[in-house]
């Protein structure tokens, strides 16, 4: 074997060793994510599959070849699966023995053995395979956007073309039997992966900042930013302003249910309550609790009469849900204050929620338990 090759192989056996030891020590510390651990283990293995290759000569000829690539095959499997392993999909343990298997098997018969072209096809084959599955399971998580995402498809990609060109022109090259990755792309990709699972972590620390932990739906900062954004025009041609509702409700003398059933029956009671209004709503519909036993719901699109029956709904299901909880009669209850911008009226969240508030406060004052609105609006 040439000197560059073998220290082409060195390299690469030496990229893959470092990723191989630190990835799963970045797992000891975010033990929520086992792909790290299968990416390092598959390097690991990967390492020693290029080191068994590497060494031909005093590794008999038949191991080198034929354990060799068998590792190194399992080490791509190790890399799909990683993937799968991000995307929140078990591992398959078949599938990642299929490839080191068939390959195994195939050396079994002498006429394949002889044949150079046909392991260079083979080991290309199943290796192109499984870096192609790889992008296609990182593909199948687009909807979460993560910016590392695509260039780690494009990598997969790159190297599903890599060993595609081995297949094609392998006989030719010097190194048929090698299906080691390409020392600059295990640094990259594992760079890659890294960034990827980050990024994962940082929006999901970012989405937890914006919801109340007790309900599950939008805290304050949550709601005012989300609804803010229904109300923001995406596209040129939407400039002007659509038409918008919003409802502030307010549970009934919940100081008392507190007071009489006990705290936990109270937080019990304003689950209920998100649980209740989030089914009435339709999913593209805003809501968020803003505080105490205050909740708010933006309802784009929604007009005066809309919102005001929506409103209806939502108070009595919950006079009737309310009524028990946890075995006590509680009879909980909602006000809720209804504001509303017509299609060509430019008014803004804090505008909306100003009126409703006083409309609110009429229903509070009315008796409770009731919908209201201003009515100089209301015309
Ligand atoms: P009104 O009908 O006028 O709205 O009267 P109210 O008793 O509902 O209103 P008030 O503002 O007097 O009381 C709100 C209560 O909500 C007081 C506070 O202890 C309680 N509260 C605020 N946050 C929570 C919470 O997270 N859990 C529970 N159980 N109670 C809470
Ligand atoms: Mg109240
Ligand atoms: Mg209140």
């Amino acid at each position: 074997m040439p000197l560059a090759v073998r220290t082409l192989l060195l390299l690469g056996s030496l990229a893959a060793l470092v990723p191989g030891l630190l990835i799963p020590f970045v797992w000891r510390q975010v033990r929520s994510t086992p792909c790290l651990l299968t990416w390092g283990g598959g390097h690991l293995i990967g390492a020693i599959g290029l080191l068994i290759v590497l060494l031909r000569g005093p590794v008999p000829v038949g191991i080198s070849i034929q354990l060799g690539n068998a590792l190194l095959l399992l080490y791509h499997a190790a890399l799909w699966s990683a993937a799968r392993q991000f995307e929140g999909r078990r591992l398959l343990p078949l599938g990642m023995a299929a490839g080191p298997a068939l390959w195994l098997l195939a050396c079994q018969l002498p006429a394949f053995y002889a044949s150079l072209g046909a392991r260079v096809v083979l080991v290309s084959t199943i290796a192109s395979a499984y870096s192609l599955a790889a992008a296609v399971e990182l593909w199948h998580g687009r909807p979460e956007r993560l910016p590392s995402r695509w260039f780690l498809i494009g990598l997969f990609l790159v190297l599903a073309l890599y060993y595609a060109g081995q297949l094609l022109f392998g006989r030719a090259l010097s190194i048929p039997d090698v299906t080691g990755l390409p020392p600059m792309l295990t640094v990259a990709s594992s760079f890659l992966l890294l960034n990827l699972v980050k990024e994962r972590s940082a929006r999901q620390h970012q989405e937890e900042a914006r919801l109340d932990p007790l309900t599950g739906v939008f805290n304050r900062r949550g709601f005012l930013e989300a609804a803010a954004r229904c109300l923001t025009p995406r596209r040129w041609r939407d400039r002007a302003p659509t038409a918008a509702a919003l409802l502030l409700m307010d549970l009934d003398h919940f100081k008392q249910i507190n007071d009489r059933f006990g705290h936990a029956v109270g937080d019990r009671v304003l689950r209920l309550f998100a649980a209740v209004a989030r089914a009435e709503l339709a999913p593209g519909d805003v809501l968020g609790r803003l505080g105490g036993e205050e909740f708010a719901a933006l309802l784009p699109g929604r007009g005066v009469p809309e919102a005001m029956a929506v409103a209806d709904r939502i108070r009595r299901a919950f006079a009737q849900a309310g009524m028990t909880v946890e075995g006590c009669r509680v009879e909980a209850r909602v006000s809720i204050g209804v504001a509303a911008r017509r299609h060509d009226a430019g008014d803004g969240l804090q505008d909306l929620l100003r009126e409703a508030d006083a409309a609110l406060y009429r229903a509070k004052a009315n008796g409770r338990d009731r919908v209201e609105m201003l009515r100089a609006k209301a015309a």
